[in-house]
């Protein structure tokens, strides 16, 4: 998603191509594809597209040198380290001067070096060798235990608990780790060979990924005029192979809550999983509400929620790769376990998706939770959700604007006047690196400790203003980003597009 919006201008070519030969050949998509004349077409469309990009996503070529094969004699550390820093200075101002949605949660110097040290203290730790590394343990065990307290758990009754969980490495860890849980139950214990999980269009990604690694077929729900779920579709969506509910605190696209509460009773009446993915919202959201914003129910402190995933790389502050995922009850938490005795390697387990682990991660993340305290996050919540007040004032204030529903801090703004997207395009121009969403067409910013240094808001709204200006003056300007989602909009044949983001990691992946 992220790299995506490197996608260039020339995309429409392609669409264009498609459509015209959808027109001629109104067959299966796939069969159309497959013809040999069709596919060279496409092909070469494809190419010429990756080809305008190869620039933009190798901008290293040429000033450092390359590795395709290991060097004959290493190099020395200085000239490696060297290297490094020039590139990590050249990519460092815009995400610490707060260009940047989301990606960089905290950024400041001192919290940074810190994590460094605890870092490099643990680097050659691993939990998967739990005898060698009791600290990583202890680490880990609390780390679950503060964010399970922070998301209700301290106030489960035992009989309703206890709230347990894992650390993996990120949100999608998390979230594959639960759905698998829930899977691996429901044929354990209900004989559930055909698993479904239902979850709002606006859940993540991560959702469809997992549905796709572990075959359990994802019955999407559509979200009403406020961009939450629509529970009377959950409703209706429950079956007899229902495995798990899903909802978000806080959605990614839009940065509001699901109604939880109805939705998790939902799973309980049916005896159902119900996941809430407070991957986003995990680390805002307690310190929000205790700070009397509004913020509806989304934790264990509801019955019906028997999973949770919060991200310690978000807004836990912590180094990138870790996130927590939570399970009411270590029966269910049991599913998510690995064990084999018959390896000639030994008797094997492991807790989560990868063997080894880097406990230098977790030593980070422990060590980001204890050092910033309650106090310190509730200062920091309080920080970003006042610059959010600023923005969403700002946005309100541009008549051709309108922000959808009334989030907190994850804001998307769309436009019924202009291309939202070549707004973006000339933000993108002003360096900002806002997310480009669709269905409906917006773009979001996700506010983070970055944007609470002075000026960044007034900045953003001062730039916002220019955006627009722009676009209203010049209205038939082409190029940038905005056809490319103007396009992905239309395009009949979905496969073409997917197709077209494998051609895109195809060209990250070369040297
Ligand atoms: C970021 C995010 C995820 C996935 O997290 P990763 O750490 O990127 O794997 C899942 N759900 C929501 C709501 C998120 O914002």
């Amino acid at each position: 998603m992220e790299k995506a919006k490197n996608l260039p201008a020339k995309y429409p070519r392609l669409v264009a191509f498609v459509e015209k030969s959808l027109k001629r050949f109104p067959f299966i998509e796939n069969y159309i594809k497959s013809l040999p004349s069709v596919r060279k077409q496409i092909d070469k469309e494809y190419d010429a597209i990756m080809a305008s990009l190869e620039k933009d996503v190798k901008p290293y070529r040429g000033k450092f040198d390359s590795y395709p094969a290991i060097p004959a004699k290493g190099l020395s550390r200085q000239k490696v380290l060297a290297d490094m820093q020039k590139m990590y200075q050249r990519e460092k101002p815009r995400w610490k001067k707060g260009f940047v949605s989301g990606a960089v949660y905290h950024g400041d110097e001192g919290h940074i070096d810190f994590l460094n040290r605890v870092y490099a203290i643990n680097s050659q730790t691993n939990p998967l060798h739990s005898d060698l590394w009791p600290s990583i343990g202890k680490y880990e065990a609390e780390v679950i235990s503060m964010t399970a307290n922070m998301l209700g758990a301290s106030h489960v009754p035992p009989e309703r608990g206890p709230i347990c969980g894992s650390v993996s490495s990120g949100g999608t860890e998390s979230i594959l780790l639960a759905m698998k849980s829930y899977r691996d139950r429901g044929r354990a214990l209900y004989g559930i060979k055909r698993p479904e999980m239902i979850a709002p269009v606006t859940a993540h990604a991560a959702f469809d990924k997992a549905a796709q690694f572990f075959k359990i077929k994802l019955r999407k729900i559509p979200i009403g005029p406020d961009f939450r779920a629509d529970v009377k579709a959950v409703k209706r969506a429950i079956s007899g192979n229902t495995v798990a509910i899903v909802g978000s605190a806080v959605t990614f696209p839009h940065g509001v809550v699901d109604p939880i509460e109805e939705m998790s009773e939902l799973a309980r009446e049916n005896n159902i999983g119900f996941h809430t993915d407070a991957c986003l919202g995990g680390f805002i959201l307690p310190w929000a509400e205790k700070l009397k914003y509004n913020v509806p129910s989304y934790d264990f402190r509801l019955p019906g929620v028997t999973s949770m995933s919060a991200d310690t790389h978000k807004y836990g502050y912590a180094a990138k790769g870790t996130s927590v995922v939570l399970y009411r009850g270590n029966e269910l938490r049991q599913f998510q376990y690995f064990t084999t005795t018959e390896w000639p390697g030994g008797l094997y387990f492991s807790p989560t998706i990868a063997g080894s682990r880097p406990g230098g991660l977790v030593a980070a993340a422990w060590a980001a939770m204890i050092s910033m305290g309650e106090k310190g996050y509730m200062e920091s919540a309080k920080k970003i959700l006042k610059t959010a007040e600023i923005v969403k004032k700002g946005i309100r204030s541009i008549p051709e604007l309108r922000i959808l529903n009334d989030p907190l801090w994850v804001i998307s703004f769309a436009s019924d006047s202009l291309d939202i997207y070549r707004v973006m395009d000339f933000m993108t121009q002003r360096h900002w690196n806002l997310n480009g969403l669709h269905r409906p067409a917006c773009v979001h910013i996700a506010l983070t400790l970055r944007h609470t240094q002075p000026g960044v808001a007034a900045r953003l709204i001062k730039d916002l203003k220019a955006a627009v200006q722009f676009v209203k003056t010049n209205p038939s300007e082409k190029g940038g980003n905005a056809p490319v989602y103007g396009m992905a909009a239309s395009i009949p044949v979905r496969s073409l597009i997917g197709d077209l983001l494998k051609k895109f990691m195809d060209l990250n992946y070369k040297v």
